[in-house]
């Protein structure tokens, strides 16, 4: 495919390295990047760092503006897209603006997740997704002792170092319903819950939260099923999922994730996907996996360049590397240690 306009939904290390891959190998096509937030490409794994205060925001980023207007990539930031049309090659903005394009790679990651049974208490706790949110942490957590974590993500672990360094109180429900790249099956959740212990953690074991009430500008009150408490601030950590609703009716075909084959194409010619919001297609497993990581992320965004670019390059990963989580096979670059 000769690129004329390629648009990118996304403007994470996905994104970023499709763009820079496209750039080089189609030095005279037309590349647009799209992000609703509001500011340039970060490195979502330093988060918990700034929270800590080992790194500042300057540290996240990873290019100067300039380094987009020298490589010719147009950067909307801050715009919402709200619809894709296939049958006329149209992304749809929130501010009801229409891009046409001519080759597209979608490259939205994911949001954070809250199980169902806690859904009505989305509003007494806090997620760490973003930018954005690891501010508000930053700000809570001046005011603030002690910090109850709900879930048991890869994220959780780092924001728990986090949070432990700057001398705050970390009581920690270990939630079945995580999403960690391996089965939660008991041994491991005693393994976690020993580990969190060593480092001062107080891990509460509980079958149900039964209540969360704002006792005070400053503090919540937990009731679990053996317990009541009272802490500053609640962080739900049950991991991402896609962030692609806004696809739903777009014709998409789209499970845990958006489908592709291993050569990251949609159903669409000349539509890709790539990053955590891409379900790939295995050859050898006969099977889909989901991704999770910088360093897969980065990957998948070139692999998906060089193929809209005419290229056939496979993003399989290997076998070994991919966990069985419930239903779904999940590869990820990412491990932390506690
Ligand atoms: C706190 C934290 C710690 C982490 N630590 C690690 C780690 O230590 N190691 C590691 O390997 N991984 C880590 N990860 C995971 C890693 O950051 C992700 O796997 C990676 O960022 C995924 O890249 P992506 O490009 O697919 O999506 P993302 O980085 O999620 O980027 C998605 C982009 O899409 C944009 N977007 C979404 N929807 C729309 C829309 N409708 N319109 C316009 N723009 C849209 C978003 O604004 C964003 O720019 C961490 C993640 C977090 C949040």
């Amino acid at each position: 495919m000769t690129a004329r306009h390629v648009v990118i939904i996304g403007n994470g290390p996905a994104a970023n390295e499709a763009a820079i891959s496209l750039r080089t190998q189609a030095p005279d096509a037309r590349i647009t990047i799209i992000s609703k937030e509001p500011i340039r490409y970060y490195k979502p794994h330093l988060l918990p760092d700034l929270i800590a205060g080992k790194v500042s925001e300057q540290d996240l980023y990873v290019n100067p503006l300039e380094f987009y207007k020298e490589n010719d990539i147009r950067l909307r930031l801050g715009q919402e897209v709200v619809h894709v049309s296939f049958a006329t090659n149209e992304v749809v903005m929130e501010h009801k603006e229409v891009v046409r394009f001519d080759g597209l790679i979608i490259a939205t990651g994911g949001k954070p997740r809250i199980p169902e049974p806690l859904q009505v208490f989305e509003d007494l706790m806090l997620s760490l997704k973003t930018l954005s949110d690891a501010k508000v942490w930053k700000e809570r957590l001046r005011w603030v002792d002690s910090v109850l974590i709900v879930g048991g993500d890869l994220t959780s672990l780092s924001f728990t170092k986090a949070v432990l360094s700057l001398g705050k109180k970390v009581y920690f429900i270990l939630h079945g319903d995580s999403f960690w790249p391996v089965r939660f099956n008991e041994e491991l959740s005693s393994e976690v819950s020993q580990r969190l212990s060593d480092r001062g953690v107080e891990v509460i074991s509980c079958r149900k939260i039964l209540r969360l009430v704002m006792a005070s500008e400053d503090s919540v009150e937990v009731e679990t099923d053996g317990r009541k408490l009272r802490v500053g601030a609640i962080g739900a950590f049950f991991g991402l999922v896609p962030d692609v609703k806004f696809l739903a009716r777009s014709g998409l075909a789209i499970e845990r994730g958006i489908v592709v084959d291993e050569f990251l194409r949609t159903r669409f010619e000349g539509v890709y996907a790539a990053g955590d919001c891409a379900q790939v297609y295995h050859p050898k497993l006969r099977d889909y996996w989901v991704s999770i990581g910088y360093r897969n992320a980065r990957n998948l965004g070139r692999v998906a360049a060089l193929n809209l670019l005419g290229g056939q390059e496979s993003a399989e990963t290997a076998p070994a590397g991919i966990f069985q989580l419930d239903d779904i096979s999940v590869n990820t670059s990412w491990w932390t240690e506690f």
